[in-house]
């Protein structure tokens, strides 16, 4: 297969810099193709302006959807832009890595979601009708392709748990999981999340090295997270509410969005394997 990584963090000889290592030469290993967008390294530009769209006339008023539609059809984003759609479109997988920050992803890889998911390419995409609703939450132009996240968060697993004052680590991840990566049509695996990260020492990082060893030799067969297709006829079009009588009757909030809860890739199971089947293809 092959991966793209993502990689949001300043330091290459952090944790994080540590733990993409441990996972590109077990990819490697395997015999996987691997390629990283290192965004610091790099020098990403996170935010959205006129700047990515030279071919708006100085004198128009920017509508970024609009720019970003027109620039995406004519081929005229910046050259930054365009290498990392071209390496989403090359990859089987899609890894983003990151530290938690304030309970998301740094401003920085925000940025490259804002500026790589273009109007046309992973949005505003399909037929909308009274049938459909576009190709979104599990079609799209990144359909049939994997994606999954590297986490590491300072806090305690307890602390993310169901009852945790962080809120559980699946309910902080679905904006990521369900918005960015589902959205556009991934299959989103369980993510792999680090916890007290901070409290690392020779035993712990040895301990995480081998788990994530684990998920990287099982990408291709880890169930993902069983999110509902949009177009799958659970959702009333257009006002895309869950259908009544769907849910498990314990099933609040975000947990609606699963087709079977029980079965949800909560995060950080890293020896659930629940199936070699895509379950999106099983519940359509
Ligand atoms: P590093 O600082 O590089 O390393 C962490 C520890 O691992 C150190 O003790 C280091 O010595 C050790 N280590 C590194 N590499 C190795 C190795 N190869 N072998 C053995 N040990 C090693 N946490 C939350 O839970 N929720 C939040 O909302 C949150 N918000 C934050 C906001 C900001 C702005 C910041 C700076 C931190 C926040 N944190 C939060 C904590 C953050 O998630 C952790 O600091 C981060 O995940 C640690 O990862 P790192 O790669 O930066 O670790």
């Amino acid at each position: 297969m092959k991966v793209l990584i993502v990689f949001a963090h300043p330091e290459a000889r952090s944790l994080n810099g540590s733990l993409r290592d441990v996972a590109i030469r077990e990819l490697e290993a395997q015999g996987h193709d691997v390629r990283v967008s290192d965004l610091y390294a790099e020098g990403w530009r996170s935010e959205v302006d006129r700047g990515d769209f030279p071919s708006l006339p100085i004198d128009a008023r920017l509508g970024v959807a609009a720019a970003s539609k027109q620039a995406f059809e004519a081929g005229t984003l910046t050259a930054d832009v365009k290498g990392e759609i071209e390496k989403l479109l090359w990859a089987d997988v899609l890894i983003l890595q990151f530290p938690l920050w304030w309970f998301s992803m740094p401003a920085i890889l925000k940025g490259w979601v804002d500026r790589v998911f273009a109007y046309g390419f992973a949005y505003g995409v399909g037929e909308h009708s009274d049938k459909r609703w576009g190709d979104r939450y599990g079609e799209g132009t990144l359909a049939g392709k994997r994606a999954m996240l590297i986490v590491t968060a300072g806090g305690w697993q307890d602390h993310y748990s169901a009852r945790g004052i962080n809120g559980p680590i699946d309910d902080l991840l679905f904006p990521i999981n369900h918005g960015i990566l589902y959205y556009p049509g991934y299959d989103v695996l369980p993510p792999f999340v680090v916890y007290q990260a901070d409290r690392f020492d020779d035993a712990a990082f040895a301990a995480a090295a081998e788990r994530l060893r684990m998920r990287m030799r099982t990408l291709a067969t880890t169930s993902p997270i069983p999110y509902r297709r949009q177009n799958g006829g659970d959702y009333v079009i257009p006002s895309m509410q869950l259908r009544a009588g769907l849910e498990s009757p314990e099933a609040r909030g975000f947990a609606l969005h699963l087709d079977r809860p029980d079965e949800c890739g909560a995060a950080d199971k890293p020896g659930v394997i629940r199936s070699t089947t895509n379950l999106r293809a099983v519940t359509a």
